[in-house]
């Protein structure tokens, strides 16, 4: 069975004017109905990966499809899959969050006025106040409702948590899980490793311009251990790093099911210590 994927690349390359390529040789794909979150550090390629979906970057070589439609091809219509929400808000100060709205509905057909009016109201987001006056949490909440109420049915959040306190985090976070229960597929990306445990259902690990890790998350944190770098002689070895007390640890990967699967940010760090693609990551 093929599964139909709602973003895909294939030997997709970005390189800018100068120095290394932002992506190199990418191929990747995010599943429809999934949630994926999109894990490396800054200046790994992510916002150069989700702009290239939105037809903002135009591939060097290779090529990005939304939805089956070949982003180069009808940027138009690729656009018209996906709601995103940026690193910045991307919000008028001066104008109030019913103002946003009724922005929107202008400039997007088909846009959910109710719906986004509803989620305001359960987001405890005041309607009638400059967007300017609200929190950053409120603010983040804002852009997110714009970006749901298009209904579009793929959604590119690029770091939208960086700038939040945890519980801002967590509201974000599930206000985005329940778009992926009625079936929005996302992509985040993001730096904050901890918060996406338990939240997504896959991972893809970036580090500069490469795919090093990409898996579901259940067979990630399955399948990966945590070991002394002292004992990983003969093992699958991932990458290893230096712990909180300075020890070196080894992230391996396992062909039995583990026990006590590592936390999601180890895995992370060993994926991005070692730089290298596992072979026949499901
Ligand atoms: P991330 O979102 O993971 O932080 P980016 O996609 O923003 O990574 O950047 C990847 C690389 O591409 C970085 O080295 C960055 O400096 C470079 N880059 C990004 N945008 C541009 C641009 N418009 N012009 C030149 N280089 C860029």
């Amino acid at each position: 069975m093929t599964v139909e994927m709602a973003l895909e690349t294939r030997a997709l390359t970005k390189r800018y004017r100068r120095g290394k390529p932002a992506l190199e040789n990418v191929t990747l794909g995010v599943p429809v109905g999934a949630f994926v979150a999109l894990v490396g550090p800054n200046g790994a390629g992510k916002s150069t990966l989700i702009r290239t979906f939105l037809g903002f970057e135009r591939p060097t070589a290779g090529s990005a499809h939304v939805l089956g439609i070949d982003v180069r091809r009808d940027t138009p219509r690729a656009l018209a899959q996906l709601g995103y929400v940026g690193q910045t808000p991307g919000i008028y100060t001066v104008l109030t969050a019913r103002h946003h709205i009724e922005m929107a509905a202008e400039l997007r057909p088909g846009f959910d006025v109710d719906a986004a009016l509803r989620r305001l109201a359960a987001a405890g987001l005041p309607d009638d106040r400059p967007a300017g006056q609200l929190s950053g949490g409120q603010q983040a909440q804002l852009a997110l409702t714009l970006a749901l109420g298009t209904r579009a049915p793929v959604l590119l959040l690029d770091e939208p948590l960086a700038s939040l306190d945890p519980l801002a985090r967590r509201d974000f976070l599930d206000t985005v899980a329940e778009a992926v229960a009625g079936g929005t597929t996302v992509l985040l990306a993001s730096h904050i490793v901890g918060d996406l445990d338990g939240a997504c259902d896959r991972l893809i690990v970036l580090a500069p311009g490469r795919v090093q890790l990409d898996a579901d998350m259940s067979w990630a944190r399955a399948h990966h251990r945590l070991v002394p770098l002292a004992d990983a002689a003969g093992m699958d070895l991932v990458g290893s790093f230096a712990n909180r007390r300075g020890v070196h640890t080894a992230l391996v990967r396992t062909e039995d099911p583990v026990a006590d699967p590592p936390r999601l940010d180890d895995i992370v760090l060993g994926y991005l210590a070692a730089g290298r693609r596992p072979e026949g990551a499901a």
